[in-house]
């Protein structure tokens, strides 16, 4: 009788192709059929360490585009480290938003029952918009009028909330939508207005290079779209604290 052993370990097989960590990344959002565009939030994906391996991934392909400029970044000084600190600039700073959880934000029950508009801003806008690239910088005013039922956030934690969502690269008109959304969500007040005014650099830095333009965009919801009286307030209000 003719025996066949199957040897299980097959030792001249080549060792499975390790996928980068953007490719696992994309393969697990592909796999949960998630969206993954510029300004959404990508970190439920992102494995311990995966974002260090990120940020190496960034900066070798940011050295193909150094290269692809012509760019001697071997004897230029300026430049020898360029792709390294854009990388790093891209993963931990400016487009951080993408890649790291929503800040911690504790939520209070409205124990004193406020009821009155409360404005919180200017808020600080820092962010890129999806086209080029190029920075925007604006400001953000988030007008909220809470209800017995609302939960009521520190001043400080809407600034944390904006810089999240800012910190990818954005389109000014999804960015305050995106915003209103998630302060809906964990607020719920009765109404929520938000405006959004920001400077777009590719206005200055390429294209037309007109100086002037600034963006301004607005959310109206809830209470501040039925009631004119209180949209008018909060628009007053504004115009007295951006003086
Ligand atoms: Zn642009």
């Amino acid at each position: 009788m003719l025996t066949k052993t199957l040897n299980p370990i097959c030792t001249d097989e080549a060792p499975p192709v390790r996928l980068s960590a953007s490719d696992r990344i994309r393969y697990r959002l592909i796999g949960a059929d998630c969206r993954y565009h510029a300004n959404d939030n990508i970190s439920a994906f992102i494995e311990e360490g995966e974002l260090e391996e990120l940020k190496a991934e960034v900066q070798s392909r940011m050295q193909e585009v150094l290269q692809a400029l012509v760019i001697d970044t071997d004897s230029d000084h300026n430049t020898n480290d360029t792709a390294m600190r854009v990388a790093k600039m891209f993963i931990h700073e400016v487009f951080k938003g993408r890649y790291v959880p929503m800040p911690a934000v504790t939520e209070f029950p409205n124990a004193s029952r406020l009821n009155q508009l409360m404005i919180v801003g200017p808020i600080k806008v820092r962010s890129a918009c999806s086209h080029h690239l190029c920075p925007i910088m604006g400001r953000v005013w988030i007008g909220v009028l809470p209800n017995e039922h609302s939960n009521l956030i520190g001043l400080s934690k809407y600034a944390r909330i904006c810089d999240w969502i800012m910190s990818r690269p954005q389109i000014q008109e999804e960015a305050v939508t995106m915003l209103a959304d998630e302060l809906q969500q964990r607020v719920k007040p009765d109404g929520l207005a938000i405006v959004i005014e920001a400077d777009h650099f590719c206005m200055h830095w390429r294209g037309v290079k007109d100086d002037e333009s600034m963006m301004t965009n607005s959310v109206m919801r809830g209470a501040f779209l039925k009631e004119p009286a209180l949209r008018r307030e909060f628009l007053s209000l504004l115009s007295k604290k951006a003086g």
